[in-house]
């Protein structure tokens, strides 16, 4: 995953029409160094100790940064959310059904299918990213 310095994050908070602030930031800079897609808890979790952001101000700042295509949510039917930065490329991810297990795996392309999908389809000519979540159980959970 390409590293994003500081100034990089800055330009995409700027980019997306959004005010620059500490928590957009710190928000921003936590999941620019995680290597995969990480709880909302855990993020709630670092924050509160690493910057001292109370709960509420980093789902506010989540929703905030959600929706303006800063990040993306991702729902592995744990019943909470997942968050990585949107990098604008594809993410695939090989999730447990027992446990919390998730991983990222990196540098699998799967434009065959998505070619052999939009010529079945009749509403779509193209796609932009797509993320996508297979299911089964992990080595732990064999
Ligand atoms: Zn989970
Ligand atoms: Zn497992």
């Amino acid at each position: 995953m390409a590293l994003y310095s500081k100034e990089d994050l800055l330009m995409m908070i700027k980019e997306a029409g959004l005010r620059i602030t500490d928590h957009r930031l710190s928000v921003l800079s936590f999941l620019a160094k995680v290597k995969q897609p990480i709880t909302v808890y855990e993020l709630v979790d670092s924050l509160r100790k690493k910057d001292n952001i109370d709960q509420a101000t980093v789902y506010r700042n989540l929703d905030t940064l959600h929706e303006a295509g800063l990040l993306r949510r991702l729902d592995f039917n744990h019943g909470h959310a997942h968050y990585e930065l949107e990098t604008g490329r594809p993410s695939h991810q090989l999730v447990c059904s027992n446990c919390e297990t998730v991983e990222k795996i990196e540098g699998i392309s799967i434009d065959d299918t998505i070619k052999k999908m939009l010529k079945k389809s009749k509403k779509f000519k193209h796609t932009t990213t797509h993320s996508m979540e297979l299911y089964g159980l992990c080595r732990n959970c064999i």
